[in-house]
């Protein structure tokens, strides 16, 4: 009798669903610990060897309407939005790659579906319609280089995130700012959040409410091991860090 209690107790145990494994995001690539340039193809290559389940990269428009990746807003005293293509495709990163444009970088993480490309679309500082401009070619680039089932985007402008969705109704978009509750983000139709990790801890119910209303959640950007285990205690889906090493060792323990 004792033993058949056991066995059902055990029985039951196993078959409890166990939360799925907080999901690993290179915040810029594989860049830090691997010593290449943040956002350059060679840390894309490094998160795709780490098995991370996405690279997340930060994505401007030239002046000619060639989108181009890297974070800031300008390179080497070059302003990215009032440059062109041909000028910027001189421009050199530190492991002498060139800094790369949207479809090199798009064709460079094709081929494989390990490790999903996270494509930030930036805010222009040259307004609204340079913003959506850029949206527009992003999808059609994800969609012309045939890498749109591996391609989630994120944006801070709602109005480009609500303009993926519009233009391409499967992609999957994550809002960035901190400022709508998972409330909103369902009523607009966006897919989930990407929010910075304190914006999290002030809200403590969003992630639970996300969960519940089935949105995916992610955290941004988190290199501390007590900041990234409070959040796999509350089972935030995905994780983005600069430390994509320590969280993957963090999470194998
Ligand atoms: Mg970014």
């Amino acid at each position: 009798m004792k033993l058949l209690f056991v066995c059902l107790l055990l029985g039951s145990l196993a078959m409890t669903p166990q939360p799925p494994k907080t999901k690993v995001i290179a915040h810029r690539g594989a860049w830090k610990n691997t010593n290449v340039p943040e956002n350059s193809i060679a840390a894309l290559q490094h998160a795709i060897a780490l098995k991370c389940y996405g690279s997340e990269f930060d994505v401007h428009l030239s002046a000619d309407s060639v989108p181009f990746v890297l974070h800031d807003h300008s390179i080497q005293g070059v302003f990215i939005e009032k440059t062109s293509a041909a000028e910027l495709s001189k421009i050199k990163l530190s492991n002498g790659e060139a800094l790369p444009t949207l479809e090199s970088y798009l064709l460079a993480g094709k081929n494989q579906t390990q490790t999903r490309l996270i494509l930030e679309i930036k805010t222009s500082q040259l307004g609204k319609a340079r913003s959506l401009a850029l949206t527009k070619k992003c999808v059609e680039l994800v969609t012309k280089a045939g890498v749109a089932s591996i391609t989630d985007y994120i944006a801070f402008d709602f109005d480009v995130c609500l303009e993926v969705k519009k233009l391409s109704p499967r992609a999957h978009v994550q809002y960035l700012n901190g400022d709508k509750t998972p409330g909103q983000l369902a009523a607009a139709g966006l897919d989930g959040f990407d929010y910075h990790f304190s914006v999290l801890q002030k809200n403590e119910n969003w992630l639970a409410d996300a969960h519940q209303r089935k949105l995916s959640t992610n955290a941004w950007t988190v290199n501390d091991e007590t900041i990234m285990q409070w959040l796999m205690d509350r089972h935030v889906e995905m994780i983005t860090t600069n430390e994509p090493e320590k969280l993957i060792q963090l999470l194998n323990k």
